[in-house]
């Protein structure tokens, strides 16, 4: 809603339930890039909007192949770490304040009202929520993946659990980095003006937008205060992860074989795409500019 709408298809549903196929949407996409090939910033959106039907398909591939991602952690050295079982009562406080989207992270809690409501959110609101329930809260990613397949639209399986995980820091562990995001800087990069704040946090209203960047709103207004100090959450409960992953990690090469080929190929595949992608924006960006001048 609001700063989201127009960026992205919205055809997850669809996707999702097969009332229109991955095929059709690809050929359709291709026939109009036919149409659209002098026109750099359409070619590169519908290359990119091509990527992302793909990923949608490799992610039901893998789930037919291993269903046991549904419920189990990638990688076993998660498991003390990330468990289904029933949360203790400090957790349940943080998980449900999450829930209801009043964790006094204003971009947190907008985007956990918009799945309340509309049942959608946007990728960088799912992944930001996400990693601030799995990092920050420290709550296993299958309550959060559990909550957002009740809400979701388009929810599906196959991507929303192997993203969770994602998010969780549990895949790809031969990366040496894996991204927490912060709610309070993602809202200058992707909510500027504050429209979708407060469109859905109504308690703002009367505020400034400076006021909530500085958290003046905390003396007398009804939205509740920061449930956790994200930066040292981040710091100790990333550091967790971390240490799991460079575990992981060991074991993987000393073990060898598949499981270590099959990490090896995740790794390549994730450098491959970003190589990738920088290099088609540079080509976009060159063509852009003979097509300015
Ligand atoms: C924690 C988390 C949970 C998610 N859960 C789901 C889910 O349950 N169902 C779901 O369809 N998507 C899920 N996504 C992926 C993504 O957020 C949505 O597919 C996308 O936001 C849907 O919007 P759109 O149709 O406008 O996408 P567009 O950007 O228009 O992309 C076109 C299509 O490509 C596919 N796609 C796009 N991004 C991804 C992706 N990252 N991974 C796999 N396929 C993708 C979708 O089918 C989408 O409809 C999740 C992402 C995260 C971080």
């Amino acid at each position: 809603m609001l700063s989201q709408m127009g960026a992205t298809s919205h055809l997850s549903p669809h996707l999702t339930f097969g009332t229109i196929s991955v095929r059709s949407v690809y050929q359709k996409t291709k026939l109009r890039a036919e149409e659209l090939k002098n026109h750099p910033k359409a070619e590169f959106s519908l290359k990119a909007f091509r990527e992302r039907l793909r990923w949608h398909d490799s992610f039901t591939q893998r789930l037919y192949f291993y269903p046991e991602i549904a419920y189990k952690n990638r990688y076993e050295e998660f498991d003390n770490l990330y468990t289904p079982e029933p949360l203790s009562p400090a957790k349940q406080e943080l998980f449900q304040a999450w829930q209801q989207g009043r964790t006094g992270f204003p971009l947190v809690d907008a985007s956990i009202r918009q799945l309340k409501t509309m049942g959608w959110m946007n990728f960088r609101m799912r992944a930001m929520c996400a990693t601030f329930l799995t990092i920050n809260c420290g709550i296993s990613w299958h309550h959060g993946a559990k909550h957002y397949m009740n809400y979701l639209v388009d929810g599906d399986l196959a991507i929303d659990n192997w993203q969770w995980q994602m998010q969780a820091g549990v895949t790809n562990p031969l990366s040496d980095t894996f991204r927490i995001y912060n709610p309070n800087k993602n809202i200058s990069e992707k909510d500027p003006d504050g429209s979708f704040i407060y469109h859905w946090i109504p308690e703002f209203h009367g505020y400034s937008l400076q006021d909530i960047l500085t958290e003046k709103y905390k003396c007398d207004s009804s939205y509740p205060l920061p449930i956790l100090n994200w930066s040292k959450t981040r710091k100790v409960n990333g550091k967790i992860v971390s240490d799991l992953r460079k575990q992981t990690k060991v074991r993987l090469i000393s073990l060898g074989g598949d499981e270590y080929e099959s990490a090896v190929v995740a790794k390549e595949t994730v450098d491959k795409y970003w190589q990738y992608k920088d290099k088609e924006y540079q080509e976009y960006q060159q063509k852009l500019t003979q097509t300015e001048f």
